[in-house]
């Protein structure tokens, strides 16, 4: 997968996401990230690429132009234009549709995507019309640029590229699948501040083990996130747990 930035920081994506996980799928080729600076294709001799809005109002805007050079830096190098295609090009925006476990399913079937990351008060509409497929929103609040957000985005659709999460990560269950919050974890020592872990996670019993640990997601998604359940309509149907931890649930 091909991950492209457009920003007026690149150095804020790529330290954000050359460590760890990420940052280990990059160095062994699982995902490449290309940062472009919007600046490079400033249009003014000073480099600038903000001015006044029409209209008047607080803030700045970033131009047409510099965001257009700097897409079709990327574009016309696209596997998606050699194909005849417009390539799909996400603007991180509080007006998007809000970012959720389905559209990174979807959105790691590509083979590349391009984010555009505003600042300011935002980006001239008129290239936000020719060059953007997707507007997406990390959550319904206001961020002071796009490039925390364009970084959720690309760490959670890596998880979805094979061989970026090793065999041990990616066998897990993890919160959100199937709109289920995960159960909780323990590690060593047993008793910590007077606490015991459940004892049934020390019995070995791996029916038992994965009984109680659906029972407590099922409890805790309940208790967290009701809102998921109300969306997973085929619970009762899909699910069975040895102990009856889908009877408990439909009860609950
Ligand atoms: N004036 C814009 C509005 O009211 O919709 C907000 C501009 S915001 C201060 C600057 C930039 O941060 C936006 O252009 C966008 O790229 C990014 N941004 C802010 N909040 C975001 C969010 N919730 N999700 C994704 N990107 C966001």
């Amino acid at each position: 997968m091909d991950f492209h930035v457009l920003t007026l920081f690149p150095d804020m994506v790529r330290q954000g996401l050359n460590t760890s996980i990420i940052g280990r799928a990059i160095k062994d080729g699982h995902i490449t990230l290309n940062t472009v600076n919007i600046r490079d294709f400033s249009i003014n001799k000073h480099n600038r690429v903000d001015d006044y809005p029409y209209g008047g109002g607080a803030g700045m805007v970033i131009q047409a132009e510099p965001v257009y050079r700097a897409w079709e830096s990327v574009a016309k190098n696209s596997k998606a234009i050699k194909q005849g295609k417009k390539p799909r090009c996400i603007y991180l925006t509080p007006q998007g549709k809000v970012f959720h476990q389905t559209m990174v399913e979807e959105f790691a079937q590509e083979e590349e995507l391009i984010f555009l990351c505003g600042h300011y008060e935002g980006i001239d509409e008129r290239v936000l019309e020719e060059v953007v497929t997707d507007y997406v929103s990390i959550g319904d609040y206001v961020l002071t640029g796009g490039e925390l957000a364009s970084m959720v985005m690309i760490d959670a659709i890596s998880r979805f590229v094979p061989g970026v999460l090793n065999n041990e990560e990616s066998a897990q269950f993890e919160s959100m699948q199937d709109n289920l919050l995960e159960y909780p974890h323990y590690t060593r020592p047993e008793s910590w501040h007077e606490k015991e872990v459940p004892k049934v996670l020390l019995t070995g019993d791996h029916n038992k083990i994965e009984a109680w640990r659906w029972e407590q997601s099922l409890i805790r998604t309940k208790e967290r996130r009701p809102d998921l359940l109300e969306k997973n309509k085929s619970l009762k149907v899909a699910y069975f747990s040895p102990t009856g931890g889908t009877k408990k649930a439909a009860e609950m």
